[in-house]
């Protein structure tokens, strides 16, 4: 085994980053604007074949929408070397050495090893999707879908499977998304799902809309259902789904049921996890206790500003937005991630389906009294051509008002409204005040009553009124 150089030996700090996507390559790129190759040398280790590439428009590809896989590459391996970034592809870091600020890292094709020493250090191991324990899980015809290459081979099958009947495991946002990309497939989708009603990051009463949607769109949706085993075919092949109650013919199965931090190197090494698994980190993003090791993107938890409780949201928006406060402050600058608000958006088909702040169960567990309000409006003002209904759920705070949450459902317009909702979270605003704000108006916009204030105005008569 040998030893990379030595730390400092040309006068240079080194900055190591393990993992080369959006937190990593984002935190390198960031620390590269702020410190040039003659102060700083950055070295990246990334185990797979890409850097920089979109995991969420992965749904999209599989369904046709974005035509080729580069596409979703925001920057290649080349770009970051050009920027004087020693990417270092296929090399998988195997160790954490603290107290001897070094990594262990081992080329994937060769296994050849060595000791990469650094000054900081930057953890950007993401997330690993949950594979369950099942018999026949790993037959041919089930995929997941985490990276490029999941939905290269996922493509490959697609091209080769004579059948047109898929089972999507799963009814988070990444499997409605992919039974969305399979209907546009022209495949005949059953969705089953261990919970009461799809999107269980929407209270259930929501969740029943999006099911119901799902249904209009030719989808069989199967809840409070648990897959039991994969069932093969002659051929070895995937040829079906079983849960405790029925059995669901499948030429094609998908795997969405979830991500899980993935910090196995930093557990090993000692470092501070939380009770969802994820890094635990300073507002800086630094690993607590750590002066010169930071932590961002899927393998961190974060602060939920409204709950005030650590939550585990496992997000590209939050992996880009750790990686440029990574970069600044490992650049020797300034700059801190107060927290999230919990905001998602996603959709299927023509469905758009978001969420913000807190749930009704997420107000309950913290202890908070609140009043929700449930109104239905449309996206343009109701003459206008298109004018398309939805649904507006808000959570207020009793006494106070303050705004604690908003899930929307409906069709174009629907999910990008959430954003106003999630600015007044973030100035934890009232629902009173929200009722004032100046939003945009003309009638192929929305209503002269634009839905969130709509429902702003309701949950204030209610608040008034407990
Ligand atoms: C299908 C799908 C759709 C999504 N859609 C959305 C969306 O619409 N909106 C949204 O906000 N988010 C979405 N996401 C989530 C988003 O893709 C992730 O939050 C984001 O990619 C996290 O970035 P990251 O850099 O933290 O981790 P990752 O993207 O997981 O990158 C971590 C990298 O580290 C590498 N690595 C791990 N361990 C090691 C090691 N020991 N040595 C070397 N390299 C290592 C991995 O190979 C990987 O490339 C989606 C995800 C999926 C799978």
């Amino acid at each position: 085994m040998s030893v990379n150089g030595g730390r400092g030996s040309d006068g240079r700090e080194r900055l190591v980053v393990i993992g080369g996507d959006a937190a990593g390559m984002s935190a390198a790129s960031q620390a590269r604007r702020l410190k040039g190759p003659d102060e700083l040398e950055i070295v990246a280790f990334e185990r797979g074949h890409f850097t920089s590439f979109s995991a969420c428009g992965v749904p999209y590809w599989v369904g046709g929408e974005v035509p080729e896989r580069d596409r979703l590459i925001a920057r290649t391996p080349e770009e970051h070397r050009a920027r004087g970034i020693d990417l270092r592809l296929r090399t998988e870091v195997t160790e954490i050495d603290v107290p001897g600020q070094r990594v262990r890292a081992r080329d994937v094709d060769s296994g050849a090893e060595s000791w990469t020493p650094y000054d900081r250090l930057v953890i950007a191991t993401g997330a690993r999707p949950v594979r369950p324990d099942l018999p026949g899980v790993d037959a041919p015809g089930v995929h997941g879908v985490q990276t490029l290459d999941d939905g290269q081979a996922l493509l490959d099958t697609l091209a080769r499977t004579r059948g047109r009947r898929a089972v999507v495991v799963g009814a988070g946002y990444i499997g409605v998304e992919m039974a969305e990309a399979l209907i546009n497939r022209g495949f005949e989708v059953t969705v089953v799902n261990r919970g009461k009603e799809p999107m269980s990051t929407l209270d259930p009463d929501m969740g029943r809309m999006v099911h119901r949607a799902m249904q209009g769109l030719g989808i069989t949706m199967v809840n409070n259902a648990e897959v039991t085993k994969v069932l093969t075919g002659g051929d070895g092949r995937v040829r079906a789904v079983a849960t405790e109650h029925a059995e669901y013919p499948a030429d094609l199965v998908i795997l969405g049921i979830g991500v899980r931090p993935e910090t196995a190197l930093a557990r090993a090494a000692g470092l501070p996890l939380g009770a969802h698994g994820g890094l635990l980190t300073d507002l800086a993003m630094r690993v607590r206790g750590h002066e010169n090791i930071w932590a961002g993107g899927d393998c961190v938890e974060v602060l939920n500003l409204v709950s005030g409780q650590e939550q585990y949201v496992p997000l590209g928006t939050h992996a880009n937005k750790h990686g440029q406060v990574i970069g600044t402050n490992a650049g020797g600058g300034y700059a801190t991630f107060p927290g999230v608000v919990g905001t998602a958006v996603s959709k299927v088909c023509d469905l758009e389906i978001a969420r913000t702040g807190l749930r009704e169960k997420d107000a309950r567990r913290v202890g908070l009294r609140f009043e929700t309000v449930t109104i239905e409006s449309t996206s343009r003002a109701g003459y206008y051509p298109g004018a398309a209904p939805m649904t507006v759920k808000m959570l207020a705070e009793c006494r106070t008002g303050r705004l604690l949450g908003v899930q929307i459902v409906g069709r174009e317009g629907a999910a990008k409204r959430v954003d106003v909702a999630a600015v007044a979270l973030t100035a934890q605003m009232t629902v009173e005040q929200m009722t004032a704000l100046d939003l945009g108006y003309a009638p192929p916009f929305s209503p002269v009553w634009d839905p969130v204030l709509v429902a702003a105005r309701k949950a204030v008569s209610k608040v008034r009124a407990s």
